[in-house]
This record gives C-alpha cells, structure tokens and sequence, in this order.
C-alpha cells in the first residue's frame, strides 16, 4: 500500500478555498415547483427575457463549417466589435463570456500575497478569482447610496509601500520595479463595476478619473452599459494605459448560454494576453451568433430600448409597494430592501408561484432582493404577486 497522500499535493492557497454555491438548474427547479419551465417568471439572473435575435438563430442555423476549429485570432468578429464600440480591433480580445477576461487578468497579475481592491456590494466573480490565486481582497465598501467610496480607495492606496506618485505611474515597467522592490503586499488591480450588480448604480467619470490617477490597473465590469444612461468608457483604454474595460453579449444581446464577452484593453497589454489565452477559446457558435447580432445593433438596441422603458414602469410600481424600497438603477434589474417584512420568505412565496427573484442577506445587502426587468406580462405577474403580500 502507498502510504503518500496526493492530497498534500494541492496548492495551499486553493485546498482552503471556500465551496462555490450553484444555482439551481432551471429545470430542476421546474420540476420541483411542478410549474413548466415555460410558466417560470425567471428574474433572478439578468438574462434578456426577449432572448437572440431572430438574425442570431438563422445564422446559427445555415452555419456550415462547425467541424472546423475557430479562429484563434477571432479576426471577423474583432473587425466588427470594433465598429461597434468605437475602438480599433487591435485593443479588442474576445472570450468566453466576460468571465473568462477576469480570470486571465487575474491570473495574469496575481500571485499569493499580491492583494486585489474590490467595493463591494458588487459581483462576486472578482474576489472568486482574486482568492484562486492566493490573493487577498481589500474591500472597500460603498456608501448607504452604494457609490464608491472614492477617498477610502485613495487613502488606501496612499498607505503602505504603494506610494508612487501620480506622475510616475506609466508603462508596465513602473510597475513592475515597484512590485520587485516592495517590502509587503501591495493592491494591483482594483475591479469597479458600472453599472454596479445588484445595486445598479453609475459610476461618475469624475470618480472614474480620479481613480485611473493611482497606481494600480482598474477593471471596469461595464457588462449592463448599455442600459445605462450614460455612454461606456470603453474610449477611454486608448487614452489610459492602466484601463481594461469588460463588456459582455450575455445581458443586452440576450446570448448568455452562449459565452461571449470581450475585453477593451491597452496596447501594451494585448500581446501578453495574446500568449496567455487558449487559442481556441471562443467556440464557433458563439462567434457565429455574436457576428450576427453585430450585425442587427440597431434590432439589440430596440430590445434594449423595451427593457429601460419597462425598468422604469417597474421602478415606478415597485415604488409604490408599502414595504419595498427601490434603488434607482441604469442596468436591467433593480434592488429592493424590504422593510418590516422577511425578504426570504418573500422571496420563498414568490418562488412557489413560479416568480424567480434574488435574495440577499449580506452585508450592504440585508433583507434584501433583486428583481430582473422582464417582459410586461412578467412585470404584472410579479407586482400582482407582491400586491397580494
Ligand atoms: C453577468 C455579469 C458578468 C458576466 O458576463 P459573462 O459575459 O456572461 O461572463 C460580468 N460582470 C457582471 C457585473 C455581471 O453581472
């Protein structure tokens, strides 16, 4: 018998990892409820309820070359992303779902003892990453009204061994010899997003500014931008070496089982992702589809067009419900926190009429839930059923 222990192999930082906690399938819960996955009013994710394009499933359909492998330099479907956002193709990579691009530039940036800033409430996928490579994660929480808390972050910054001054900050090489000559952990990247998730809050370009003048690499999430009132600052990467924005074809192009997501990244940084990334790591079909709503922007911006008039009806209805309290929101889906109620077993008593919403209970987020802007007819379902509490 080998008495070795493989386990012992394991990275230390990734064997205390705390266990991820999936969703329910949406057919498992279907079932469950004994509701048709038809009936369900699902607005616990933020997926588009009008889903792709009609142009999206002919192409997919007539696509002939799926015994092909893809296009490691995604050339087309960087070609027209760049029409699209106003950037040239150059600073533009694709991947699988925004998620993956986290996933590269933390692993591309971060190594155990290295530290991440987040401003939480936010998604959880930054910390997620952050802690698979052993780094740590300075929260600096937002405010009551969940807007950044810009001064903590510079204050936070400004201590410690991270005290380069604004005016040194530049290439990569700057970087990289004060990292060589620290003497203790020190914040690399510091992940906003904006539209912020769940609370759906804008990020000023005034904040935006003063931030992008410290010396860390800022990820900007903007994977709700266009429901914003406000334009993306994709622009800005050309003119700010240490701005990477994430965009995403999952929530506005209604593609989110598909994985597309793509990121608007400075020059100096594209050919290190160009060596990190898998070749063929946007499928086919992904592309194909992607390619296609490319193409029919304009029909993408009417579905969007439907979604922001009706967040504003449900804002306005949500309003006006005695024991819910709604944040103002520019993405698709909008928080409430639940005063003098139990938001979980609100949450639960939804669910058993096949209304799905999402329910917190966390810090800046107590008693809280996150309804996804749906059709009209999913809207009525819902507020009846809240009427009705
Ligand atoms: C949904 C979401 C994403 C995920 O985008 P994918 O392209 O589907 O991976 C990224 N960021 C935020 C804030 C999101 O809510």
């Amino acid at each position: 018998m080998n008495t070795f222990a493989p386990h012992s192999l394991l990275n230390p930082h990734l064997s205390g990892l705390e266990e991820y906690t999936p969703i329910q399938p949406f057919e498992v819960l279907s079932k469950r409820l004994g509701i048709p996955a038809s009936q369900i009013v699902k607005l616990d994710a933020n997926e588009n309820p009008y889903g792709p394009l009609p142009a999206v499933a002919e192409a997919l359909a007539e696509y002939p070359y799926y015994h092909i492998y893809p296009d490691p330099q995604q050339s087309d479907l960087r070609e027209a992303l760049s029409g699209f956002v106003g950037v040239p193709a150059e600073h533009i990579l694709p991947g699988q779902g925004a998620d993956e691009l986290l996933d590269y530039i933390c692993r591309l940036f971060l190594s155990p003892g290295d530290a991440i800033l987040n401003a939480p409430p936010t998604f959880g996928m930054y910390s997620f990453d952050a802690k698979l490579e052993g780094a740590q994660v300075i929260d600096v929480w937002r405010r009551a009204d969940y807007s950044v808390d810009v001064e903590e972050i510079e204050r936070r910054t400004a201590n410690g061994e991270q005290q380069l001054a604004t005016s040194d900050w530049g290439l990569g090489d700057d970087l990289r010899s004060l990292i060589a000559n620290r003497q203790s952990p020190i914040a690399k990247l510091l992940f906003l997003t904006s539209p912020n998730n769940p609370s759906g809050t804008w990020l000023p370009d005034d904040d935006l500014r003063r931030l992008l003048a410290l010396p860390l690499l800022v990820v900007l999430d903007e994977a709700y931008v266009e429901f914003a009132n406000q334009p993306s600052r994709a622009g800005w990467v050309l003119a700010h070496d240490n701005l990477i924005v994430l965009r995403t074809f999952s929530k506005a192009a209604g593609i989110a089982g598909l994985r597309l997501g793509y990121g608007i990244v400075p020059a100096w940084l594209m050919p290190h992702l160009w060596k990190f990334k898998q070749p063929y790591n946007v499928n086919v079909a992904a592309s194909v589809a992607g390619l296609a709503s490319l193409h029919h922007t304009d029909q993408i911006m009417a579905v969007v067009g439907k979604l922001k008039t009706e967040r504003d009806r449900l804002f306005a209805a949500l309003s006006a419900i005695s024991y819910l309290r709604p944040y103002p929101s520019e993405a698709n889906f909008v928080l409430c926190r639940v005063e003098g109620q139990d938001a979980a077993a609100l949450k639960q008593s939804l669910e058993r009429q096949g209304i799905l919403v999402r329910y917190y209970n966390k810090p800046g987020l107590d008693n809280c839930i996150r309804i996804s802007v749906g059709r009209p007819e999913q809207t009525d379902r819902l507020l009846e059923a809240l009427r009705r509490m």
